[in-house]
């Protein structure tokens, strides 16, 4: 178990071994629950950077001699451990991010999911082998990357990290961790796990910092590869200059969620899992929902909707805003609502609180109603627990607005007709489309990944095609015997 930490300057993990920080430049990370300041986190220089990339270019050329087989038994020592400390671990969640134990304990718990897939590598990255002429054989085998840096958003300090840790080190990389300067304590934890799963030193680290070192990471000739998520405006800065100087980028951006309910939906369950979905992680999630097509007359499920989130107290069954710089995003779209033409019908800042922590970052539910597509809540990722209601008259309607917005992420419709479910599924332009489901999630094999301004440089995050981007395939061509011999080739 770790230590509590008491000393304010957080440190790197470099070599294996937490380690100061030269940076001058720091920033305070705050409690969201409490406005406690838990450290300053080092906004490391380029210099510590070009430290850690040498570390881990020696490092990787040992680790990617250990056989696939005994890599990941290093993520299955990890799965254990973190199944074994999943309390600790959702409280260094909660602490640092401020959602409620549960939704920390289910961000853990999916992590170890992660995990497990990674240690079905064996079974999954074989490569193929065929006889392509006579006497000729074809093979593919997969060999690492070499040095790659993962680069984090505040949203899931300890799960989306580990969408591609065990991804990337399963097939033999070294990973230089560059985690949100406001959630950097689930990756110091991180590094502690896997060194006590048995990971040699060196093959992970841990690099602090902000914008400078993530564009150090993007100039870096020693990284070979970026898996970045975050929102779509950096990702496309991520993407672009990385790919500019030769890497491998797969970024995955921000989001803008459509749920589209008609009228024979279950008013009920859709009631339900809509509140789930818009407040869910105080709605700071990629696929929270944010936009709600209501297509016909659907006002009896929109009235349960808000009785559900004037239900909810907030600290209890809703965590906090990630800071008071979002707070002041997220309400200022509260106060503009009417100068947009929209109704504000339910405000957040009226919510009741469980918990008042003088400096807490709370804020209830807000139903923006009557707004039209342009209406900036209808358009920009507003990451709070927000819905905006957009009236329709036709499914065809809904789903013209859903396809037009540029975000890509999940896209979900509420019905109790297969056939609506199909003709919405076939035409959303969504990589990840829920029927009843307003998180639609994709739970491994199957992979987390979305479309458009969602997800910049092919494949997924997680799943099988992350095989792909976390190594290279190299073609063998093979001939042994020369009585084959009849062409260029056999
Ligand atoms: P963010 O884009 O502000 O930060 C992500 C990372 O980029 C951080 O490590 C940060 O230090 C770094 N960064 C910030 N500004 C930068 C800049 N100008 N240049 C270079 N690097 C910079 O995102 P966030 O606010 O931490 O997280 C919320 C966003 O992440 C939301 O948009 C959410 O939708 C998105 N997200 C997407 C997914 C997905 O899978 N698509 C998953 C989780 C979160």
């Amino acid at each position: 178990m770790s230590e509590v930490l008491t000393t304010t300057m957080l440190p790197n993990i470099i070599g294996g071994e937490r380690v100061e920080s030269s940076s001058t430049r720091t920033l305070p990370v705050l409690e969201p629950n409490t406005g406690v300041l838990i450290g300053d986190v080092p906004l490391s220089s380029a210099a510590e950077l070009d430290e850690a990339v040498a570390v881990a270019t020696k490092a990787q050329l040992e680790w990617a001699k250990v056989p696939m087989k005994d890599r990941v038994q290093v993520l299955y020592n990890m799965k254990t451990l973190v199944e074994a400390e999943k309390d600790h671990l959702a409280e260094i969640v909660t602490r640092e991010n401020g959602k409620t134990h549960a939704e920390s304990m289910g961000s853990v718990m999916r992590a170890v999911e992660c995990l497990e897939f990674g240690v079905s590598l064996p079974q999954i990255a074989t490569g193929d082998i065929m006889e392509v002429s006579r006497g000729v054989e074809c093979r593919t085998v997969r060999r690492p990357v070499g040095v790659t840096a993962v680069i984090t958003p505040f949203n899931f300090p300890f799960m989306v990290p580990l969408w591609m840790i065990p991804m990337a080190l399963g097939m033999g990389n070294s990973v230089i961790l560059k985690p949100s300067e406001q959630t950097p304590l689930s990756a110091l934890e991180i590094g502690r796990l896997l060194k006590e799963s048995g990971l040699p030193d060196g093959v992970f680290s841990v690099v602090n910092g902000d914008r400078e070192i993530v564009e150090a990471m993007c100039d870096h000739p020693g990284i070979s590869a970026i898996g970045f998520v975050g929102s779509t405006r950096v990702a496309k800065i991520v993407y672009g200059r990385g790919s500019a100087n030769g890497k491998r980028v797969r970024a995955m951006g921000g989001a803008k969620n459509h749920l589209t309910v008609v009228p024979d939906a279950d008013p009920e369950m859709t009631a339900t899992n809509v509140v789930a979905s818009v407040t869910g992680c105080a709605g700071q999630r990629c696929m929270a929902a944010s936009v709600l097509l209501a297509v016909g007359d659907v006002d009896h499920i929109l009235t349960l909707i808000k009785q559900k989130m004037e239900a909810l107290v907030i600290g209890r069954d809703m965590g906090a805003i990630i800071s008071e710089a979002a707070y002041e995003r997220i309400t200022g779209y509260l106060e503009r609502t009417e100068a947009g033409g929209a109704v504000l019908e339910l405000d957040g800042r009226e919510a009741s609180l469980e918990e008042a922590h003088p400096g807490g970052h709370y804020l209830g539910a807000s139903i923006i109603d009557h707004a039209s597509p342009e209406h900036e809540a209808s358009c920009e990722e507003i990451f709070g627990p927000t819905l905006t209601i957009i009236r329709c008259d036709t499914l065809e309607d809904a789903l013209a607005i859903e396809n037009a917005n540029p975000y890509g992420n999940a896209a979900a419709i509420y019905t109790s007709n297969g056939g609506t479910a199909q003709y919405f599924s076939e035409r959303a332009s969504a990589g990840m489309v829920g029927v009843n489901i307003g998180v639609p999630v994709p739970r491994e094999p199957f992979a987390f990944g979305g479309w458009n301004d969602s997800a910049f440089g092919g494949g997924d995050v997680t799943g099988p095609t992350a095989i792909d981007f976390w190594s290279k395939a190299k073609k063998i061509t093979t001939k042994w015997s020369d009585q084959h011999r009849s062409n260029w080739m056999s």
